[in-house]
């Protein structure tokens, strides 16, 4: 008797993410924006709905993937929303990386319908969720969380409850922030490297086999080999997720000295119009520094 999903959200990560439920048995009804991921979710199994309000209306757990803050919050709230129309008594999961405090307000604002939140944003990228293997870092109460966990089960494998409502939120912030350093540490040693006249993917190989070695290396060397910078994560979402950290940081008096300078260097990517290439085109921006 498992329960009935709805998923909002159908891009690089909610289409085999959903997908992977569908696998596992669940029966999914989904919406999002764009025809051909509705398409792809049908043809996988699933049902896709005209609306967000067709969606939820059944679901005895709502998950959504969406890019920001106010994406969420147009998808949650007013007439339309999963807070008007999903049921009293049903688990709303949002996965998408938002700031803490959108996850603190929405599982305020959903209380007040009879309905729990847990913000579970993930990390490990496209392939992590092709393959199941995401970790997922969680927010909200221990009894909804151990509801939740056969879901989470299907879908990662590094599943953990951090604390309360904006928790896992708050991890994923400094998930973004490791993440971005390293590329951009990476980044600046594959320029160093070629420039050296060095071969880069024996110098890579070796560095992954040492304390250099990292899943960015793993994952990001053929990107960063081939100049081949299709998303993935685009710039555009990690730029979001810089000022996420940023903020979140600020608010408690942490010093991001080396991260503000990352951030900026993201930033600047994005002005340059490559916000929607895949984050390892940090790369990009260092070979301009070097006058290449
Ligand atoms: P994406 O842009 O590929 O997909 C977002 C989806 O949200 C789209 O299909 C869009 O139709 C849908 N959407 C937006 N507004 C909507 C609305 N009002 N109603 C219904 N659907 C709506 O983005 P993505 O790469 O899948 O990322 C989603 C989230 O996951 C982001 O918060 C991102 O930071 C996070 N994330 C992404 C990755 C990655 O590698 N791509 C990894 C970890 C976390």
């Amino acid at each position: 008797n498992l329960p009935k999903i709805a998923w909002i959200g159908l891009g690089i990560m909610g289409s085999p993410m959903a997908e992977n439920l569908i696998k596992a048995g669940y029966s999914v009804t989904g919406f999002t924006l764009e025809q051909d991921k509705l398409d792809r979710l049908a043809k996988a199994g699933g049902t896709a709905a005209a609306s967000i309000a067709e969606a939820v209306r059944d679901a005895d757990v709502v998950l959504t993937m969406v890019p920001a803050s106010p994406q969420v919050e147009a998808i949650a709230y007013g007439p339309d929303g999963i807070l008007e129309n999903a049921k009293s008594g049903a688990l709303l999961i949002d996965m998408s990386s938002i700031t803490p405090q959108t996850s603190i307000d929405l599982a305020k604002s959903a209380a007040e319908k009879g309905i729990r939140v847990l913000d579970a944003p993930v990390s490990g990228g496209e392939a992590g969720a092709i393959e199941a293997v995401l970790s997922i870092m969680v927010g909200g109460d221990q009894a909804d969380f151990d509801e939740a966990k056969p879901l989470f089960d299907a879908l990662g494998k590094t599943i953990v409850l951090c604390g309360p409502h904006g928790s896992g939120q708050t991890v994923k912030a400094a998930n973004q922030l490791i993440v971005a350093v390293n590329i951009q540490a990476c980044a600046e040693a594959v320029v160093f490297l070629e420039k050296s006249g060095v071969d880069l993917a024996a110098a890579l190989d070796v560095l992954n086999g040492g304390l250099a070695g990292s899943t960015v290396l793993t994952r990001k060397k053929d990107n960063f080999k081939n100049r081949d910078f299709k998303p993935g994560f685009r710039i555009d979402l990690h730029h979001k997720d810089m000022g996420i950290v940023t903020d979140a940081a600020r608010t408690v008096g942490a010093a991001l000295p080396v991260g503000s300078v990352v951030a900026n260097l993201v930033a600047s990517l994005r002005a340059q119009g490559d916000g929607g290439l895949d984050h390892s085109a940090l790369l990009r921006g260092v070979e301009r520094l070097s006058g290449q």
